[in-house]
């Protein structure tokens, strides 16, 4: 119990009251029903990669956006998480390709440029991209990502934008309604 209990205070928003509360709600699920969730847990790893191009989540090699032919390869949008994807894909109306930095930079925490995919993006940027949207999150960390960006872009002579409009400040973009990032998107300022 206590081990159990230990691991799900681990994950992200979980403090221990909430891990115990799972923990009793597992323990009067069937015994089939806790094998699945265990197995579906453990074939995140096993399964579940990074796309080779956008460092998307994907169970192939390449994820279902950078396979499809009916993207628009000539934008790319940067993203901090994976989640961001996801999010921006609800909204429809982004039909650009993505890329996946993996975080953002954060010298509190010890997360500088090479501990992000930066330099991967950096080669994807070899003509067919016109325009790059920053879509980092809107707080300190995701604002000064963004600059980094900006100045390692700016010298290639891309458009450059950064969505902003609507989105509240401090908070991430994953928790942004379909309207709010969509604004967001059409209201991306030039950089
Ligand atoms: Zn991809």
């Amino acid at each position: 119990m206590e081990k159990a209990i230990s691991e799900l205070a681990k994950l992200p928003g979980i403090g221990r009251k909430s891990a115990q509360r799972l923990v009793f709600y597992l323990l009067k699920l069937p015994k089939y029903e806790v094998q699945q969730l265990a197995d579906a847990l453990y074939a995140i790893k096993e399964k579940v990669n990074f796309c080779t191009i956008c460092f998307n989540i994907t169970e192939t090699d390449l994820c279902h956006i950078c396979a499809s032919d009916k993207r628009d390869r000539t934008t790319l949008c940067v993203v901090e998480e994976a989640n961001d994807v996801l999010a921006l894909e609800k909204t429809g109306e982004y039909n650009g390709l993505f890329h996946v930095l993996g975080g953002a930079l954060s010298p509190l925490e010890g997360i500088g440029p090479n501990d992000l995919h930066i330099k991967e993006m950096m080669t994807r940027l070899n003509g067919t991209i016109q325009e790059i949207i920053i879509a980092t999150n809107p707080n300190t960390e995701g604002e000064a990502t963004s600059l980094y960006l900006e100045k390692l872009i700016k010298p290639l002579e891309i458009k450059l934008t950064r969505i902003a409009r609507g989105l509240p400040v401090g908070g991430d973009l994953e928790y942004a309604d379909e309207i709010t990032l969509t604004k967001a998107l059409e209201g991306r300022v030039v950089l």
